[in-house]
């Protein structure tokens, strides 16, 4: 079993869609970047890359790169499974904690949950997806920013037997 830890964290500035967990919101404000700023997925990539020792988001996907502007997060997602595939890992599990003081996530958390199941090919109920004000304390408690972390845990998907034979 391995298990990777993400993090990331972006402005929120007015005019730009409001995207977590690969959903919309409606939200006067919205995470700036260069991609979709969606700090969700983007902590999961960290942590499934994390797991796997294959380096970091920025590593694979450059944020001067314009070939990444605008890209989606579960995009990002997609190429980083197909990376922890070749090392022979699949997701089994998945928790995480969002930053934000709004808008208040309620009763959209159990769907952003089974979005990130969905992206990772793993039942509903290995997927959490938790929520946090900052108590106004702070660029996020001001709401200029929102952050989140994730744990992700991965299992080898070759028989320990197969690979002691090599
Ligand atoms: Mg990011």
């Amino acid at each position: 079993m391995r298990h990777g830890l993400g993090f990331d964290i972006h402005r929120l500035v007015p005019g730009r869609p409001f995207v977590l967990g690969g959903l919309t919101f409606d939200h006067p404000r919205g995470p700036s970047g260069h991609s979709d700023g969606d700090v969700l997925l983007h902590a999961l990539v960290d942590a499934l890359l994390g797991a796997a020792a294959l380096g970091d988001i920025g590593d694979h996907f450059p944020d001067n790169d314009p070939k990444w502007k605008g890209t989606a997060g579960k995009v990002f997602v997609a190429k980083a499974l197909a990376l922890v595939a070749a090392k022979g890992l699949k997701p089994t599990q998945v928790d995480s904690t969002v930053f934000l003081e709004l808008p208040k996530l309620g009763k959209r958390k159990p769907e952003l949950a089974a979005a990130l199941a969905s992206l990772l090919g793993i039942t509903k109920d290995r997927a959490c997806v938790k929520a946090k004000t900052m108590e106004g304390l702070g660029a996020i408690g001001q709401g200029e920013a929102i952050a989140a972390q994730v744990l992700v845990v991965l299992e080898e998907t070759t028989a320990p037997k197969a690979r002691r034979k090599k």
